[in-house]
């Protein structure tokens, strides 16, 4: 890449995982090699954007807010040539399985036909830049380990060359995206990278996902629902480990190529919700006495839901030098005191 600052253009980051990404990048040091100049942050403010999760990069100057759709190609396309983009972190999708198994169209309009729109703004914008601009421009398409489906107990953790099998709504739309990204790799050569990583936790997570949910409603003594007999597994991952490799995969990445990102560390559901139920009762115990795991209620197991996930990250490791970093207990207790 060029020496260039960075001036990126971050889909969806008032969301969780973008909203981490943005605020790594301006808060820690020695994130990556190359410095950062500007973080346009294109977000449409859904149920799940949240302004406040940037409120403390209000006044920062290299942090502008734009409220928008990633699917309005004459805004994307304005942006991205008065700030003078030279990469775009794509996160902006609806992210949440449960609902695309009761929505399923919004998913295709923003995941598929919004990131379609996405990369022909950003190509379009491409095909003009200077030959050395062009040559250091790159778009990060941010993916899940849920579209490659589900994995029997023993099979080995998903790579690269897995297909694609994906068994929800929501994985489906992801898959389409990343088949997107993909053959606009191959057939205009425009400077795709593509991530796919595993279950995140941490900070500034909406509260409809397992862990927010679980320590809320843990906190307000109200049932943890636990689908089926809780024995999916996933393997977690904490946010600002997924940001980081974002960062070096921006910064290192091969054109073209998928990179594989997890948390080499698998959980089946029911452990993971009685390990919150633990760490509350040393954090906040209950006034009553008894153990928050009195609270775990078993539900109906969601429809097509997937057994288990695991990621094999040694390509990232091998080519990009990245490892996650955050033990899962103490990621845990941060996530909790958040
Ligand atoms: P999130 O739901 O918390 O945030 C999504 C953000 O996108 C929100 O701020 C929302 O307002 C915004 N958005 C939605 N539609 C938009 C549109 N049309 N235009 C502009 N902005 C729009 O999601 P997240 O958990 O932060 O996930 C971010 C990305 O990472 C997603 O693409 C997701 O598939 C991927 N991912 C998530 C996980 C995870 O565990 N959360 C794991 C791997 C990959």
């Amino acid at each position: 890449m060029s020496g260039q600052p960075h001036r990126l253009l971050v889909t969806g980051g008032a969301g969780f995982i973008g909203s981490n990404f943005i605020r790594q990048q301006l808060l820690e040091s020695n994130v990556g090699e190359t410095p950062v100049a500007l973080l346009l942050c294109l977000d449409k403010l859904t149920y799940a954007g949240n302004r406040a999760n940037l409120i403390e990069l209000g006044k920062d100057p290299s942090f502008v807010f734009v409220q928008g759709d990633i699917g309005d190609s004459a805004q994307v396309a304005s942006l991205l040539d008065q700030y003078q983009i030279t990469g775009v972190i794509h996160f902006a999708a609806e992210s949440h399985v449960d609902r695309s198994i009761d929505s399923p169209e919004f998913f295709v309009q923003t995941n598929v036909l919004g990131t379609l729109r996405l990369l022909e703004s950003a190509r379009q914008y491409w095909n003009h830049l200077a030959p050395a601009q062009k040559s250091a421009f790159r778009f990060v398409q941010v993916s899940t380990d849920e579209v490659f489906g589900s994995l029997e107990a023993k099979a080995p953790a998903f790579t690269e060359q897995t297909p694609l099998a994906p068994n929800s709504p929501y994985a489906a739309s992801k898959a389409g995206s990343d088949h997107l990204a993909r053959a606009y790799f191959q057939t205009y050569g425009f400077p795709v990278i593509t991530s796919n990583c595993s279950n995140n936790y941490g900070p500034y997570q909406f509260p409809e996902k397992l862990i927010p949910l679980i320590i809320l409603n843990s906190l307000e003594q109200k049932p943890l629902p636990v689908y089926g007999d809780g024995g999916q597994i996933r393997d977690w991952l904490y946010v600002t480990d997924h940001c980081r490799a974002l960062r070096l995969i921006l910064e290192k990445g091969q054109l073209g190529e998928v990179y594989m990102i997890g948390g080499m560390n698998e959980i089946p559901n029911l452990d993971l919700v009685r390990q919150i139920c633990a760490t509350l009762d040393q954090l906040r115990p209950r006034a009553d006495g008894l153990d928050y795991s009195e609270l775990i209620s078993f539900v109906p197991d969601r429809p097509g839901h997937d057994r288990r996930y695991a990621v094999n990250c040694q390509k990232i490791e091998r080519e990009i030098g990245w490892q996650p970093r955050e033990n899962f207990a103490s990621g845990l207790r941060e996530t909790i005191n958040w």
